[in-house]
């Protein structure tokens, strides 16, 4: 099958090109200006930007966060993601008590084969520690698996990696060729906040709990770690113009990279004000004014932009016990606000931010997970995933989850529309509609562990 994409304006190697693109069975063939070829079927892209398929490298899917189970799994999440673009998602393993690594995986397999819209893979969170874990660690990365997750805190739901075992998974596991993904919250500081200063009824006291310098304490320490031993490290969710000062300090000494999410780029803490703020909590909490944010993000200091996507129906969000913010269902929805969101940043500059998302949304998310021999990128024999993307449309509303959730981005609205989604070759978004939404025809990139 060869499909001809004609007349849009591509993002090749941070320029834009007014080329064709031509794909074959799956892959990216060829592209130059009016290309010759015999195609089987010919996309028209004129006046559009022809991008890179779009990457989350951080979602929560069908899983179960404390007492409740996410609203989305791998069939609504992975609709919404292509719907807006996003070809590829980055999802979570956590290897429960009394279970195995390999387990907990064959579980997810299990949950996602069949499911999927766009293709998929996993970070890991193991949880346990003996030799014959390492041992079996170690093969993975030959399966696929690249990216560990690790928790700097959440001590009481078992996930919890202090300093030292961070330190000797660095040491163990980083010359087999993982990333580790970490979240950055000094837990030592969360645990010294005095409570009862705190009124926890309020939603607004959250950022009080998890203070700026709990995050810039943890990336500090995280930067330091990866400098003495070699690991590289990307700090997921960076909050604040604080963090990512951090980061870029730590830059400077080891191999670190962060992301940063559209609820830091667009949301403040303003929200957790309003009587229905408990709506709003996540972690790390909103903050404030978040133009600071934006503009650091307009210098590229986030490598990558993803979304934390933690959907929780309206019933599981309302469902705590009004004295202790402790009880929200903590996480927000994401995944479909996410290349918008993105675009916003740049709004004034169109190819500017038609090149930003190729960079930010595409191929550093695609190095973070180590799939840059796959996606990521507009090049020959990598996969044909490809995003038309009109930016001139009308105004339309976001919209983050198609589950039923409060929708934190309700009255942002985007100019921009998906003329068509390509997943490896295969065209499956065309004018904003699915095409075969009763054919989940997404791919584990991974393999059976
Ligand atoms: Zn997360």
């Amino acid at each position: 099958m060869r499909t001809l994409l004609r007349g849009g304006r591509l993002a090749v190697n941070d320029r834009l090109e007014s080329w064709d693109l031509l794909l074959e069975d799956g892959r990216i063939a060829a592209m130059g200006p009016a290309l010759e070829a015999t195609p089987d079927c010919v996309v028209d892209a004129s006046g559009a930007y022809v991008l890179p398929g779009f990457i989350d490298i951080h979602t929560h899917l069908d899983d179960r966060i404390g007492h409740f189970e996410l609203a989305d799994d791998y069939e609504r999440g992975s609709r919404v993601a292509v719907l807006n673009g996003i070809t590829t998602i980055g999802s979570f393993v956590t290897q429960g008590p009394e279970e195995s690594l390999r387990a907990a995986m064959q579980r997810a397999r299990a949950k996602a084969s069949g499911r999927l819209h766009a293709d998929l893979a996993w970070h890991l969170t193991p949880t346990s520690f003996t030799e014959a874990d390492f041992a079996f660690l170690e093969t993975l990365p030959r399966a696929g698996y690249h990216t560990i997750k690790l928790y700097s805190t959440y001590r009481e739901a078992g996930i919890f990696a202090d300093y030292d075992r961070m330190a000797s998974l660095f040491r163990r596991l980083g010359p087999h060729g993982f990333r580790f993904l970490v979240h950055g919250e000094d837990d030592a500081l969360l645990s010294a906040v005095d409570l009862s200063a705190l009124d926890l009824t309020l939603a607004s006291s959250h950022g009080r709990m998890r203070s700026v310098a709990t995050e810039v304490t943890a990336i500090n320490t995280l930067a330091a770690l990866a400098a003495e031993t070699g690991a590289s490290i990307h700090v997921v969710h960076v909050s604040s113009t604080a963090g990512a000062a951090a980061v870029a300090q730590g830059r400077v000494i080891a191999d670190l990279s962060c992301e940063t999410c559209p609820q830091y780029l667009w949301l403040s803490d303003d929200h957790l004000a309003q009587p229905d703020g408990h709506r709003w909590l996540c972690c790390p909490p909103l903050r404030q004014d978040p133009s600071g944010l934006r503009a650091f993000a307009r210098t590229g200091a986030f490598e990558v932009l993803a979304t934390d996507h933690c959907a929780f129906r309206k019933q599981d969000k309302d469902a705590w016990n009004h004295r202790d913010i402790r009880t929200v269902a903590s996480g927000l929805p994401g995944l479909g606000a996410l290349p918008h969101l993105a675009w916003k940043i740049w709004e004034g500059d169109p190819d500017v931010a038609a090149l930003a998302m190729a960079r930010h949304l595409s191929r550093e998310p695609a190095r973070v997970m180590g799939f840059s021999h796959r996606k990521g990128a507009l090049v020959p024999g990598l996969d044909a995933d490809v995003v038309v993307l009109d930016a001139s449309g009308v105004q339309r509303p976001i919209q983050a989850s198609l589950s039923d959730v409060y929708d934190p981005y309700s009255g942002f609205t985007s100019p921009l529309a998906f003329r068509h989604v390509l997943r490896r070759g295969e065209v499956v978004v065309a004018h904003d509609n699915l095409c075969s939404p009763e054919r989940p025809s997404g791919q584990l990139l991974q393999g059976e562990p």
